[in-house]
Parts: C-alpha cells; sequence; structure tokens
C-alpha cells in the first residue's frame, strides 16, 4: 500500500510535474485545480498528505487550511503550502493556520520529495514500509519474510538484511566493504570472507529448489543483485 497524496494547485503545468514526480516515487496523486474539487476529492477519499497552494482562485490555500484543521475528519492530515510569497510573515502565518511544512516557488521537486517522506515517515510509518519485488522474489518488510514463488524462504538475520539490501539497488554492484558497512554495521570487525560466507549461505537458500541465482559475482569488485534472472 502506498501513500496518497492530494495536489491543490491552479498552475496545470506544475500541478502535471507534482504528479508525475510523485508517481515516480510510487505514490497515488490526485490533483485539484480549486478548493471545491480538493472538498469533493477529501469527501470521497482521505488522502495521507496534501500539498497546497497558497494563491487559489476563490478560496484560498490559507482558509482551505483553516477549515480542514477544524474539521475533525481532516485535522491530521499533514500539510505543506506551496506559495510564491517568500516573505517572513507569511510563512508564519502558513504555519499558524496549521500547516506542517512550507516550500517557496520556484522549489526544487527533489527537495519537496524528501520534505513529503519525513512527513510521512512520522505520520504514517505503515505507508512507507513497502514490499520489494524483483523476478518471483518478493521481500516483505513489515513481516520480515522473503517469498520466491510464492514460498516462504527462511533466512538468518543477516541473509535477510543482505538481501534486502541488494534488492533496494538491483543491478547495482556493492564492493565487500560496502556491503560489510551496511548490512553489519562499520563498527563491527569482521574480514572480508566473512560477506563470501553469507551471500553463499544466501545463495543457497534462494535456490534450493533448483531456480535461477539472482546474486552475480563481479570479479574483483563484489556482488549485485541481478535484474534479469
Ligand atoms: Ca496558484
Amino acid at each position: 500500500m502506498s501513500a496518497t497524496i492530494l495536489i491543490v494547485e491552479d498552475e496545470a503545468d506544475l500541478a502535471t510535474l507534482l504528479r508525475y514526480n510523485l508517481e515516480a516515487k510510487g505514490f497515488k496523486a490526485l490533483v485539484a485545480n480549486d478548493g471545491d474539487e480538493a472538498i469533493a476529492i477529501i469527501a470521497e477519499v482521505k488522502p495521507d498528505l496534501i500539498l497546497l497552494d497558497w494563491m487559489l482562485p476563490v478560496v484560498s490555500g490559507i482558509e482551505l487550511c483553516r477549515r480542514w484543521r477544524k474539521n475533525q475528519e481532516t485535522a491530521n492530515i499533514p500539510i505543506i503550502m506551496l506559495t510564491a510569497k517568500g516573505e517572513e510573515g507569511d510563512k508564519v502565518r502558513g504555519l499558524a493556520t496549521g500547516a506542517d511544512d512550507y516550500m517557496v516557488k520556484p522549489f526544487s521537486t527533489l527537495e519537496l520529495m524528501a520534505r513529503i517522506e519525513a512527513i510521512l515517515r512520522r505520520s504514517s510509518p505503515e505507508l512507507l514500509s513497502q514490499n520489494l519485488t524483483a523476478g518471483n522474489i518478493e521481500l516483505d518488510k513489515k513481516n520480515f519474510r522473503v517469498l520466491r514463488e510464492g514460498k516462504e524462504i527462511h533466512l538468518g538475520p543477516i541473509e535477510y538484511r543482505l538481501l534486502e539490501y541488494l534488492m533496494t539497488s538491483i543491478g547495482r554492484v556493492y564492493s565487500r566493504e560496502q556491503l560489510l558497512n551496511n548490512v553489519w554495521g562499520s563498527d563491527v570487525y569482521v574480514d572480508d570472507r566473512t560477506v563470501d560466507v553469507h551471500i553463499a549461505r544466501l545463495r543457497k537458500s534462494l535456490t534450493k529448489n533448483k531456480q535461477q541465482d539472482p546474486i552475480r559475482t563481479v570479479r574483483g569488485a563484489g556482488y549485485a543483485f541481478d535484474e534479469k534472472f
């Protein structure tokens, strides 16, 4: 399950850009061009976060924010205000109305995405712990389970973390040192051979029914989780 984000923005180009970026991140994005549309959408679907433009026709973003904060149904939905106004006084007014954060146009979409994730991590942590999937292998981060072709594969804690780490960047080659630092932690003393031992165990578990080996050894470099297997 991924988070649903409502974009309330009357500039069509910006709304499209935001929707594109949110969808690329795996979010579900809804767009309202004005306050009435936003109110109609919220009556049907409760979003997990609202991106709210300050300057909107008819009802302003500030007024919408105020109304949503007063309504029990919407009082806890995080709101990020988007505005061209940069004055300090307006920022304070936006936050005082109950917005959780504030971005001044033109802003970097990368920074906005980072702020959205930071807010959602606090407000709805369950939404960000998605499953990782590659081919017929599925890693359920919430329950620490690994499935291949729908059948559960039992892994030790180190093998689980190794697989999770490799699956977050499919195709990328990691050196033994990078794997040690990220899976074991940089303060733990283990040598490179340990990585080979655990990779071998992970491979054995993943291929116990004679399936294809998804882990590629890159001579002199390290290991990668293959995109094609
Ligand atoms: Ca506007």
